[in-house]
């Protein structure tokens, strides 16, 4: 399998749908270079994503010429009564009779309890005996440590996707170098998601952007998803893409993939330096946070116009930001109930956060 993913968690939308026709060509552009490998889960785009799967891709080829992964998502279920139910609509919505990789979606200390209260840890391995899940897995959103305890307890986990790109290496919240290290010793695989930070290591501000020009490769992406894909126990790199573009842009770069040679490496530390200096939330986009939220705030799109103005300084960024308080709730709107912060897998300090964004739009 060649080790590059397609994640569809950011599909191209037309009018509050996906848009099929642009999915459908970016799948076979994708299969027709060789690679096979399709991410989803049942919450992306509020259930569209698994029906994209359906209509863009199951539907229209063999089910041999393709991976499919796919999640038991902590919040879609309450009890163990309804999980299964949950699986045999998940493979419905993808038109599937099996999964190639299902993961527990989002693993955390506290969603590990939930987990083996709801007898995941046994549901899952039965399901694999009967030949309807191929490997068993987990997304992780923790600690280091949190992993090491749960590989030691659940041998039967086979793989790990971790959050691990270059600007979260050694990050003190993500831990993306640590968690890589805990997988190493626990002998197991290890499935990139976030290579290219919700797409933020695509377009660089000019100062870090000048740092990778000056090697004369090839996009801002490329060097990220090339960091990724350089660690031996990474058996694939999830790209959420949104466009044809760039999905042509990884799939060359991906197709004649070079790891990173020392000089490179060198340079995307100093690229994640310059960034660290600048401020940014490091929100990645799940969108976790959003269905929950009672004053329906946008949250990642508010935190994207902040990190557009201080990590890129982007000046449409304000622009952007008066258009979304003119759509909906702004994020002086939060009435502090903290479901964000309970939902968010970077721990982030959403409150707080959204205080930050109302003062750097203050006067502007
Ligand atoms: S704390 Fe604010 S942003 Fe978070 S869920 Fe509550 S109202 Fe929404
Ligand atoms: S604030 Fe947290 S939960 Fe919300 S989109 Fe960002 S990373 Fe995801």
């Amino acid at each position: 399998m060649k080790r590059f993913g397609f994640g569809m968690m950011r599909l191209p939308m037309l009018n509050g749908e996906v848009d099929t026709a642009q999915v459908c060509q970016m799948v076979d552009e994708f299969l027709a270079a060789g690679f096979t490998y399709f991410d989803t889960a049942h919450g992306y785009l509020d259930g569209k994503s698994e029906l994209a799967v359906r209509d863009c891709l199951t539907s229209r080829y063999p089910r041999e010429s393709y991976v499919l992964a796919n999640k038991l998502s902590a919040g879609m279920f309450k009890t163990r009564e309804e999980v299964l139910p949950f699986f045999e609509e998940q493979l419905k919505c993808c038109g599937v009779d099996y999964f190639d990789y299902y993961l527990l979606h989002a693993m955390s200390a506290e969603r590990y309890d939930f987990y083996r209260e709801v007898g995941a840890f046994e549901l899952v391995p039965q399901l694999k005996r009967e030949g309807r899940v191929r490997h068993f897995g987990m997304s992780f959103h923790d600690k280091a440590e949190v992993l090491d305890r749960i590989l030691s307890e659940q041998p039967e986990l086979e793989f790990v996707q971790l959050q691990f790109n270059y600007l979260d290496y050694d990050d003190p919240v993500v831990e993306s170098r640590k968690c890589y290290e805990v997988c190493v010793k626990h002998g197991k695989r290890v499935a990139v998601m976030e290579p290219v930070k919700g797409g933020a290591l695509a377009e660089l501000p000019a100062d870090a952007g000048a740092i990778l020009d000056a090697l004369g490769g090839g996009s801002h992406a490329s060097y990220a998803v090339r960091f990724a894909e350089g660690f031996e126990n990474v058996y694939v790199v999830l790209s959420g893409m949104s466009t044809l573009g760039q999905l042509r842009d990884n799939v060359a770069a991906m197709s004649d993939f070079k790891p990173l040679d020392e000089r490179e490496l060198a340079a995307v530390m100093q690229v994640a330096a310059a960034l660290r200096g600048k401020g940014a939330i490091p929100c990645t986009a799940c969108r976790y946070c959003t269905s929950g939220c009672p004053q329906k705030i946008n949250i990642p799109a508010f935190f994207s116009c902040f990190n557009a103005r201080r990590m890129f300084g982007k000046p449409q960024s304000l622009e952007r930001y008066a258009e979304l308080c003119k759509s909906g709730a702004g994020p002086a709107d939060c009435i502090a109930c903290g479901q964000c912060e309970d939902a968010c897998p970077q721990h982030l300090k959403v409150r707080e956060l959204l205080r930050a964004v109302t003062e750097e739009f203050r006067n502007v």
